[in-house]
């Protein structure tokens, strides 16, 4: 992975790219429109193009030329060579370090923020120019907001950890007295995480035969936590979903399409979408009865908050208090150090494998008291003969209606567009539990016989963890959500909103996968309720594994 994705598209999804011009955008005839081709957004064009539909992309996504951008471009080209991992292997670690905070210095003065995610020196114009697309926190807040405008979203970000787990049953919360339940039961996913596993052609996971020294850790953990679940963590490279959706010629797809509203008719269906031309700042427009808004949790949050219901009111999903609401991000808390020889060779191993563990409880009466988290180990083989060990755990937040985002009526975006303003922050309770978590990694280090030389002891500001969610959650009525139980607007029928932003609560696993699901089970309501397709086209369907999906998701 790494380097320019937009020279890796293939060869049919750049010819989409190349037809895709303001003509043939005006004069089609779109059965579907979505917007982003992030993770789920390139999931749904697939998905639906593969049931026959006509689609349009629409993606913020542009990487400036030379002649554009000299100086951007220049500085992104010198602090991703710098950071390229066979260089720094060469080097001593003070000029590394040193070397390192002088290119960070470079990067603040056009990404302050991105500059601060950990994978952001690899390729820094993955990454937003944070003066183009700034956003603002409210007093008293912190809140680091990483993202990705190009062709795959954040999951093509070169450092991306390429791990999908799933929600555990106990995640959803779906009991009556639950404080936050999902809409449906866990088994409800089920057919969906199937589908989008056997897209992804996953590796490792609850049925891989782990390697020798990753039984071993697992025994070693199961002694000291005996009833501790462990597994191998499950990982695969970035569905290249967008190109595959190209193979079919029903996609078409506009990059540097900053969207900015979606239309609904006087019925309240959705009819299309509005957006600005990255380069010339013109507002144009498309139409298409069914809708995909996968621009990531707060961005779509974001288009929502622009856009208008059939009564003109603005904000789509305003009316039922819960848009721009319960804004969450995992605490994610870490560590790392050396430990004892894998045994493993170094040449070929698969730096992406880990021992999951998806709930780890330190207390015997964690789960009663919430006091839960996830756990990632990686013990890979380092070059002195010893292994390098490193550990994150991710905490849920809590859906509380004060964490919010809203539009901010005084500052916009380069394309005049109101920005966000956000106010997040952890409980106390939450912290504490950070404590626990950061404990916990000292332990099974202890355990592990590694020398720790780095803990986080208190977790970094929400939004480091890159999973928000909740911003335009999903229920079951809609005076208390946004989004009805198949991730569709309750204020704009057609119009599916299917990535972080639908999460009622967030659980422990990093959210993809589950985003992914959710967007495939909302694309095959869509199709059943909205897309009129034609017998030739429906018998298509037939044989292709959605809708074998969809009847075992019954
Ligand atoms: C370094 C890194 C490592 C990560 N590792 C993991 C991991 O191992 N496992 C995991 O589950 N998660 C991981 N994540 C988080 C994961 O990448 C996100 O959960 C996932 O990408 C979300 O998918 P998405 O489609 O909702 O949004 P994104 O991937 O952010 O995609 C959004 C898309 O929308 C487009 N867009 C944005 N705004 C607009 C607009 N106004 N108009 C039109 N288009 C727009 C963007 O160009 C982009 O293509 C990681 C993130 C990062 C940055």
């Amino acid at each position: 992975m790494g380097g320019c994705v937009i020279q890796k598209l293939g060869l049919a999804l750049r010819a989409a790219i190349e037809a895709t011009t303001l003509e043939t955008i005006s004069t089609g005839n779109y059965d579907a429109i979505v917007v982003g081709a992030g993770a789920a957004g390139g999931l749904a064009a697939l998905l639906l193009v593969e049931a026959g539909a006509k689609v349009l992309v629409l993606d913020a996504g542009h990487r400036p030329a030379l002649s554009e951008r000299p100086f951007r471009r220049l500085a992104a080209e010198v602090v991703s060579r710098a950071a390229n991992a066979r260089v720094l292997a060469d080097l001593p670690p003070p000029i590394v370090n040193l070397g390192l905070k002088a290119l960070k210095i470079l990067g603040r003065i056009r990404q302050p923020i991105q500059s601060k995610c950990f994978a952001w020196a690899l390729d820094p114009l993955a990454l937003v120019d944070d003066r183009d697309c700034p956003y603002t926190v409210e007093a008293g807040s912190k809140f680091d907001w990483f993202r990705a405008r190009q062709i795959g979203g954040r999951m093509t970000v070169a450092g991306h950890g390429c791990q999908y787990n799933r929600l555990q049953a106990r995640d959803f919360g779906w009991t009556p007295q639950a404080r936050s339940p999902w809409p449906f039961p866990a088994q409800d996913l089920e057919p969906w995480y199937d589908l989008v596993e056997d897209r992804l052609n996953l590796q490792g996971g609850p049925t891989d035969p782990p390697p020798e020294h990753e039984r071993e850790i697992q025994e070693r953990l199961r002694r000291r936590w005996p009833g501790m679940t462990t597994f191998s963590g499950s990982f695969a490279p970035p569905l290249n979903a967008l190109e595959m959706a190209a193979d079919t010629a029903r996609l078409s797809c506009r990059q540097g399409a900053v969207v900015r509203e979606i239309d609904v008719d006087a019925n309240g269906r959705v009819s299309g979408v509005q957006w600005s031309d990255q380069q010339s700042g013109r507002v144009e427009r498309a139409t298409a009865k069914v809708v995909f808004l996968c621009a990531s949790a707060l961005e779509s949050t974001r288009i929502l908050m622009l856009s208008k219901n059939a009564d003109g009111a603005t904000g789509i999903g305003s009316g039922s208090g819960a848009l721009g609401h319960f804004l969450m991000d995992h605490l994610v808390v870490s560590g790392e150090g050396s430990g004892p020889p894998t045994g493993q060779e170094r040449s070929t191993y698969d730096h992406r494998r880990n021992i999951y563990i998806p709930q780890f409880d330190p207390a015997p009466d964690a789960a009663a008291t919430g006091d839960r988290f996830s756990m990632q180990i990686y013990s890979r083989p380092a070059a002195n003969g010893a292994s390098r060990f490193s550990a994150v755990s991710f905490a849920e937040m809590s859906p509380r209606h004060d964490s919010h985002v809203r539009l901010d009526p005084n500052q916009t975006d380069a394309w005049g567009i109101p920005v966000l303003r956000i106010a997040a922050g952890y409980s106390q309770g939450e912290l504490m539990g950070a404590a626990r978590q950061s404990a916990a990694i000292a332990e099974v280090a202890e355990t592990l016989d590694v020398k720790l030389e780095r803990l986080v002891s208190s977790p970094p500001p929400p939004g480091s963890a890159m999973h928000e969610c909740g911003t335009a959650r999903m229920g079951t009525t809609p005076s208390s959500s946004v989004l009805d139980p198949d991730n569709q607007c309750w204020d704009a029928q057609g119009l599916y909103v299917t990535d972080g932003s639908a999460f009622p609560a967030q659980g422990l696993a990093n959210p993809t996968l589950t985003i992914m699901a959710l967007t495939a089970r909302a694309c095959a309501h869509a199709i059943s309720a909205h897309l009129e397709l034609g017998p030739s086209t429906v018998a298509e369907l037939e044989e292709q594994p959605l809708a074998a999906y969809a009847s075992a998701g019954g």
